[in-house]
Parts: C-alpha cells; structure tokens; sequence
C-alpha cells in the first residue's frame, strides 16, 4: 500500500499539481501542500509516522498568508518536504532557506601544514647559519644537531643533489629551515652567458619546486663570484642574492675547532655565516657553534627569520 501511495504522489500528483502552482499561481501551494499530505494519510504508513496533521493542514488551507503556507508545509511528512520540487517551490516562497554552499572537504591525509618559521620581532641578537653545496646523507646528522638544539638554519642547495635526495629537502623545509637556491653545476655565473646563468638559476629553482613545492626565495651565486647583471637575472626569478660577512673557509681547513672558532668570534648581531655541510668536519661544529653563539648572546637564526621579507635582486651580506 505505501508503495502504491508513494508510487501515486511522485507519477500523478506532481506532475499534475506542481504547474499549477509556478509563478502567479503559487498561491495554490497549500492545496498542493494538503493533497500531498491527505494522500500520504492514507498510507499505512504515515499513521504509523509522527506526521501528517491533516487537522491542522485542513485549518491552513484556506489561509493565503505566508504563515499558513509555513505551517502547512511544515505538517507536511518529511518524504514530501525532502521531494526536490516540492523543496523548490518552499525556496521560491521563502518558507526554507536555500541550501547552504558546499563546504571544501578538510585537507585529507597524513602532511600537516609545515611549521612556518616566525620572524623574530626585531631580531636584535640573530645570526644565519648557512649552509651550502649540499644536501648530502650527512646533511641529516646536521638537521639532528639543529633540532635537537631547536635552531633554523640555511640551506643553499645544487639541483642535481635536491633531485638525488628529495626527501631529504622535504625534510628541511619540514623542520623549518630556509632552501635556497646555489645553481645546478656550480659555476662562476659572472663568467657565462646571460642565458647560461638563467638556466643555472632556472633549473636550481625548478628541482626545490619539484621536491618541495615552493619556489625559493634566496640564491647564493658559487663562489660568490656574481655582478650586476647576474644580480638582475637572479632578482627576476624572484630571489634575493645571499652572500655573507663571515667566511669560516671550512672548505680549506676540514678542521671542527677551526671552523667553530672562526664562526662565533666573527659573529655579531645580523652577520651570515659561510659554511659547507658537505664537509663532516663542519657538521661536527655545529653544536659548538650553537653553544658558542649563544654564550656571547647571539642567537643563530635561518634567513627567514632574520629577514623575513627579502627583496628580489637586492645583495644581503648581513641584516
Ligand atoms: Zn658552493
């Protein structure tokens, strides 16, 4: 029986009824609105529902008032309110609100939103770290050092290595330490073509983006040999040239107390120190340079810290 009542109401009674009420003849919807429930009444299985008032949808119909039109819709058996053109025609009087927008799904998954380092206000005591020619597998016994010591550094990174081990990258950015770009085959940009150094920063630039997803913000030419139109260049893909204004020359020692002493007495307040995390013995220094930092009241930062907003092209030797 229900079936047959349900069968009755969507073949007949809708198709019959419902273009009676559109437009000028939408004052018809509480007849429409009493014949649905009356049908839907008879079913055995609406007296066995909490619906179908037809008591108090008879008392409603005569009434043309958009409360009459409420009450008699709300009376209504939920089947009959949930049926789509039934819906339509409430929208139109205003009787429901439309449905809300689609709300975007939560990002699903199991990568949380990388922790932005927060520039420090001020930053009055800040040193940069940075580190370049890697990454390397020892570049994680360094990134263990930095957190184990909560410390953000740099990270001035060749495209064939970031290809070689993008995890790795992943997990810099991850911790929150800067990547920037330091070209693809590491040659003296002042001495090549305007097109070869666009390719040397273009491809730097392409493999952090295809290992992290973001562009980087600084270069730091090999060598630091660069000039003004290599600056140009390096400032139209978007990046601020990184040199530096304490050389450890770690390169040339391979000495840990070396290269310790040399970073912390020439650090003061805003400098960029050179160092290479390709050499053990530098990664070895790491923690006695933390140390030694912070017993002169520095405190080592990752560029994105120190400056936050870089300009494009613009030369940084210190803050
Ligand atoms: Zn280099």
């Amino acid at each position: 029986m229900e079936s047959f009542f349900k069968a009755f109401f969507t073949e007949y009674l809708l198709d019959l009824v419902l273009p009676l009420t559109k437009g000028p003849n939408m004052h018809r919807l509480p007849a429409l609105l009493a014949a649905c429930a009356l049908s839907f009444s008879l079913s055995p299985a609406a007296h066995a529902a909490p619906a179908a008032p037809v008591g108090n949808l008879s008392s409603n119909l005569g009434s043309s008032s958009n409360e009459g039109v409420k009450n008699a819709y709300r009376s209504l058996p939920r089947e009959i309110r949930d049926n789509p053109q039934i819906k339509q025609i409430a929208r139109d009087l205003g009787i429901v609100s439309p449905p809300a927008p689609p709300v975007a799904p939560a990002p699903q998954g199991p990568v949380p939103a990388p922790p932005q380092p927060r520039p420090r206000a001020g930053c009055p005591n800040c040193v940069a770290l940075t580190y370049d020619d890697g990454p390397v597998a020892d570049t994680n016994r360094l990134l263990d050092i930095l957190g184990a010591n909560r410390v953000h550094a740099s990270f001035f990174l060749l495209a064939p290595k970031v290809n070689a081990q993008p995890g790795l990258v992943r997990r810099m950015r991850d911790s929150g330490h800067t990547v920037g770009n330091h070209s693809v085959s590491h040659p003296e940009l002042n001495k090549l073509h305007p097109n070869q150094v666009a390719a040397e920063i273009a491809g730097g630039t392409n493999a952090i983006n295809a290992a992290i997803g973001t562009r980087p913000r600084w270069f730091r030419p090999p060598y630091g040999a660069t000039n003004g139109s290599v600056n140009a260049q390096i400032g139209n893909a978007g990046q601020a040239v990184a040199m530096w204004n304490v050389d450890t020359e770690d390169w040339r020692t391979r000495d840990t107390n070396q290269t310790c002493r040399t970073a912390v007495d020439g650090a003061r307040p805003g400098s960029i120190v050179l160092m290479h995390d390709i050499h053990p013995a530098t990664v070895n220094a790491a923690q006695c340079i933390i140390d030694g930092l912070r017993a002169k009241g520095l405190e080592p930062v990752s560029l994105d810290e120190m400056i936050p907003n870089p300009q494009a092209g613009r030369v940084y030797n210190q803050r």
